[in-house]
């Protein structure tokens, strides 16, 4: 039997190959490879999909990130808040600018705990950043409030969750800055690396332009001290042709979990929940189980490939060692460390690879 794999990249290719072999050719033709035209009509459809008045769009979700706090002026000596159980790009995007990352414990949604933010601000507290992890949107209300009544920057980590809201509003427009990557094996992938950043400030959507591109807006004349995160119109073309068909990727995505949600039983397994009045766009199907690491074991054995997502936390990283957070100073991040596990999921999976894996759960 053929190994399932956690992931398929090609299939999501097949699904619209000749508008993207298309795409490919027109750019290449073109004679323009780096932001033009495809970069400009990417950056307006996309900021009208999320309803921000700007997109920028960027090299990576790590340049998306660490430019958000470059811009909003965060650096040595400030505070950021964030959840401890994050891919560790969110947090480099903090420590690259030099500021201090403060870790707060998830919630039962795998998102930032929402009622533990508040004990954890000191007067050098500058920013929150929210990482609305696997696909779920996180519970903004509160965190919107607070960061108004502390008159903290809010900047949304939205690398794993393209579309998806929080009482009918789109993530990436409830803060300063929203960070999007669209890295291959993102909702929104690219056949390669880029990112973006959405906001509704005209400011902070200049001074990213220009920071995109060595600091200047005209040619050869710096303004600031920048960086190369320029996006290639070959990425943002193809950017264009998935954004045509994001909906339609997210609703076969989300058949496919309604189905792992009706069908998976076993008591061994955890089920991923999901927040009243959040959406989730299925990123990942993340299960928690005492018994992961046989689970996996058992799983390879049927052909059955798995992920975890993440098994190391980055306070625990050797990366973080400097920190000086040790085993135990985050109690629940390390316990969904041990015990989460990805199950296959990717656009265009067949009903008998759903099957297969929904059958090989419920026998575990
Ligand atoms: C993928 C990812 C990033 C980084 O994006 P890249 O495009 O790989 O740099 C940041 N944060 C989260 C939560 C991610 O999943």
């Amino acid at each position: 039997m053929e190994k399932i794999m956690p992931n398929r990249l090609d299939r999501g290719f097949y699904m619209y190959q000749k508008e993207f072999e298309d795409k490919a050719l027109e750019v290449l033709r073109s004679g323009w490879y780096v932001l033009g035209n495809e970069v400009k009509c990417f950056e307006n459809e996309f900021a009208e999909y999320i309803g921000a008045k700007h997109c920028v769009g960027l090299a990576s979700g790590l340049d998306a990130l660490w430019i958000a706090f470059r811009v909003l002026g965060i650096g040595a000596g400030d505070e950021v808040i964030v959840q401890g159980n994050t891919y560790i790009a969110s947090v480099m995007g903090i420590t690259m600018n030099g500021a201090t990352p403060v870790f707060v414990e998830p919630d039962e949604y795998f998102n930032i705990d929402a009622s533990k933010i508040e004990e954890k601000i000191t007067d050098k507290t500058k920013a929150v950043l929210v990482v609305h992890l696997y696909g779920q949107a996180s519970n903004m209300t509160p965190i919107v409030k607070l960061c108004k009544k502390y008159n903290l920057k809010l900047v949304e980590d939205c690398a794993q969750a393209h579309g998806a809201k929080f009482e009918e509003k789109q993530i990436g427009t409830f803060g300063d800055i929203g960070c999007f990557s669209f890295y291959p094996s993102k909702n929104l992938g690219a056949f390669g690396d880029a990112g973006a950043i959405t906001t509704n400030d005209d400011k902070i959507a200049e001074d990213v332009r220009i920071f995109r591109n060595y600091g200047s807006e005209k040619r050869y004349y710096n303004k600031v001290v920048g960086a190369n995160s320029r996006l290639d119109e070959i990425q943002a073309g193809f950017l264009r042709v998935r954004l045509k068909h994001l909906d339609e990727l997210a609703e076969e995505k989300k058949k496919i979990c309604e189905r792992y949600l009706s069908e998976l039983y076993n008591d061994k397994i955890q089920l991923p929940q999901i927040r009243k009045g959040a959406t989730h766009i299925w990123h990942q199907f993340v299960i928690k189980s005492e018994y992961r690491d046989e689970l996996i074991k058992y799983l390879e054995e049927k052909n059955i490939g798995t992920i975890i997502h993440y098994p190391i936390p980055p306070h625990l990283s050797e990366a973080y060692q400097y920190l000086g957070l040790k085993e135990g100073a985050l109690p629940i991040t390390e316990e969904y460390a041990k015990t989460v596990l990805s199950i296959p999921l990717y656009n265009g999976m067949t009903e008998e690879e759903q099957t297969r894996v929904i059958k090989a759960l419920n026998d575990f």
